[in-house]
């Protein structure tokens, strides 16, 4: 009978499965005292571009300071999050934490630096999600460009029709959005086309093999051509190596994002990260002539 009813049912008799759910009962506990207990964190990681080498921008990453399991990472946590539908507090939480710190390092005299948030699926169906994004720009005084929101393409296959109505919703509020994981979703042309989108992130997986696996390498280049064809930024995550970069950059990808540059870093040390590399960046332009 089980295996008539599918995969899921044989699952949930297997002893694994029942010691994932019982571990995911107690994560969902913990997640709930962690967000009384202000046990989560904001990382950033800088985003270069690549025709100016100036930092553009960062992406916050959530991290969780659990007290018995230590830092841990969000592929840990999210999806219970999600599941159990505390991602929508959780999110709310990041859009405000991550505008508040935007505007902190603004008042540090930091340059011009974007923002950037990811959205969970459940936070872009919530009835809440456009006052929510003006209540986090409105608290710490930002101005809505400066905020970028990235979505990934299973969450407008989900229901195209009601994901571009909020997604245009979003967009009258002035923030930028992004398509991130480009190319490991299923959305269609036609869809790309008609949502309102500011900037396409190229997945990871692609960019890990551009050099030496040719499908790889053909996709990246078809979702630069497309970003380009439509007007987008195209962004490349997960660079690793000055070979992957010089690939890109000789494609026409606009910025990247990865550990060849740097990892995700906490608030403070994100600041004295961008301040150094403007600071290096203005020197090399006064050595090589390019300013006096
Ligand atoms: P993402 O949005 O695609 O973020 C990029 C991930 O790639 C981050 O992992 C980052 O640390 C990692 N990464 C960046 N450069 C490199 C590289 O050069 N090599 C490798 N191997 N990895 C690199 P992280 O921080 O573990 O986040 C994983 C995912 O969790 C994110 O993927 C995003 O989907 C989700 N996530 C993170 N923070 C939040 C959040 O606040 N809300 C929601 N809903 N999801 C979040
Ligand atoms: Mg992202
Ligand atoms: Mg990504
Ligand atoms: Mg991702």
């Amino acid at each position: 009978l089980a295996k008539a009813e599918g995969k899921g049912v044989v699952r949930l008799f297997s002893p694994k499965a029942k010691t994932q759910t019982l571990q995911g009962l107690t994560l969902e506990n913990d997640l709930r005292r962690a967000i009384k207990r202000d046990e989560f964190l904001l990382v950033y990681q800088p985003k270069r571009c690549i025709a100016t080498g100036a930092i553009t921008g960062v992406e916050a990453l959530l991290r969780w300071r659990h007290p018995e399991l230590g830092l841990l990472p969000p592929d840990r946590f999210i999806p219970i999050a999600e599941e159990s539908g505390l991602i929508v507090p959780m999110g709310k939480w990041v859009m405000e934490r991550a505008c508040a710190q935007h505007m902190a390092w603004r008042a540090q005299g930091l340059g011009p630096v974007s923002v950037a948030v990811n959205l969970s699926p459940r936070q872009l169906y919530d009835d809440h999600i456009v006052s929510d994004i003006c209540e986090a720009l409105a608290k710490a005084g930002m101005e809505p460009d400066w905020l970028e929101l990235e979505i990934t393409e299973n969450m407008v296959m989900q229901d195209a029709g009601d994901a571009l109505m909020v997604l245009r919703a979003i967009k009258e509020t002035g923030v930028k959005l992004a398509i991130d994981d480009f190319g490991a979703g299923h959305t269609s042309f036609a869809l790309i086309r008609q949502i309102p989108l500011d900037k396409i992130k190229i997945d990871r997986s692609f960019v890990n093999d551009i050099l030496t696996d040719p499908n790889d390498r053909a996709i990246a280049e078809a979702i630069i051509s497309l970003g380009q064809a439509l007007k987008l930024r195209v962004v490349a995550e997960g660079v690793e190596t000055e070979a992957q970069e010089a690939f890109l950059r000789e494609h026409g990808c606009n910025e990247i994002q990865g550990y060849l540059f740097s990892r995700p870093l906490e608030a403070d040390a994100l600041h004295a990260f961008v301040s150094d590399h403007n600071l290096g960046r203005l020197l090399r332009m006064r050595d090589s002539g390019a300013i006096k």
